[in-house]
């Protein structure tokens, strides 16, 4: 919306969005209070980088402006027009750590960048608001109760933030969240943090993690069913069923990276000698 004329913009690549808000008698436009520019050389801004941000075009194919009611010989347009500005929890962002985020011009490319959304898909995790940004801010809106496992959907890579053309650091305020749940709020299970604590034990020292992941293949590979995977049991097992329930996981594999690595290393010696 455009503050100085009240002007609402529809950016689409169907014409149904121009449709739906010409033909009705009333209408009815619901925006977030971060969604208003001031004017129309702001709105440019935006429309610019909303467009090759999105889909890489300079403009997409339609792109409406309503400004009121239709007026005195115009072919259509409604008779009522009503602007709803809706804050739910926007307001409370304001000023907080999360603040960034209302910068969000919702062009997507964080979610296309994403090695995990790329694959689960932008609404794979049930959330309105996909992608990145969606996992940032669902859990501002509805609590850490019912979007608390969003944060840890990432592997943290930083693409999302090297995308986003409004410069959101989104994966430190993605950590930010987990560090509120887990260290502020406790709010994680207690299972977890004992695994973690225990991974990043194992993380931090090369022996260990030699060690452990050797141990590791040796027992998923003990238990694994016919095709590889983990069995169905293990989906009763706390904080691991997050992966068993609704998908295959695989087992270790006795050879590790390092020790491809290694071996390349040690190729790459003899060929020079
Ligand atoms: S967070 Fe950035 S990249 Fe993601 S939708 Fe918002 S503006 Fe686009």
């Amino acid at each position: 919306a455009v503050a100085e004329s009240g002007t609402c913009t529809i950016v689409s690549n169907e014409g149904n969005g121009r449709m739906a808000s010409s033909i009705p008698k009333t209408q009815l436009i619901f925006l977030g209070t971060e969604r208003i520019v001031p004017d129309f050389k702001a709105l440019d801004v935006m429309m610019e980088m909303l467009n090759r941000s999105a889909v890489g075009a300079k403009i997409s194919n339609y792109f409406s402006m309503m400004t009121g009611p239709g007026r005195a010989g115009e072919a259509d347009g409604p008779e009522e027009t009503h602007i709803i500005i809706i804050d739910n929890g926007r307001s409370g962002i304001l000023g907080g750590t999360f603040q960034e985020m209302l910068r969000c011009i919702r062009c997507g490319a964080c979610m296309n960048i994403c090695p995990v959304y790329r694959h689960v898909s932008g609404h794979g995790y049930g959330s309105v608001y996909p992608g990145p940004m969606g996992a940032v801010l669902t859990p501002l809106f509805k609590g850490y109760e019912v979007a608390g496992d969003l944060p840890y959907a990432s592997t943290l890579c930083g693409a999302c933030t090297e995308n986003c053309p409004v410069a959101i650091p989104l994966h430190e305020l993605l950590m930010e969240h987990r560090h509120i749940m887990a260290d502020i709020e406790k709010t994680r299970p207690k299972a977890e943090e004992a695994i973690f604590t225990a991974a990043a034990k194992m993380f931090g020292n090369s022996t260990l993690f030699d060690l452990g992941t050797k141990a590791g293949a040796i027992g998923m590979n003990l238990i694994s069913n016919k095709e590889g995977n983990m069995p169905t049991w293990t989906q009763a097992i706390p904080v691991m069923n997050g992966w068993t329930k609704s998908k295959e996981m695989g087992t270790l594999k006795f050879k590790k990276f390092r020790d491809l690595y290694a071996e390349h290393e040690k190729n790459k010696k003899k060929e020079k000698k």
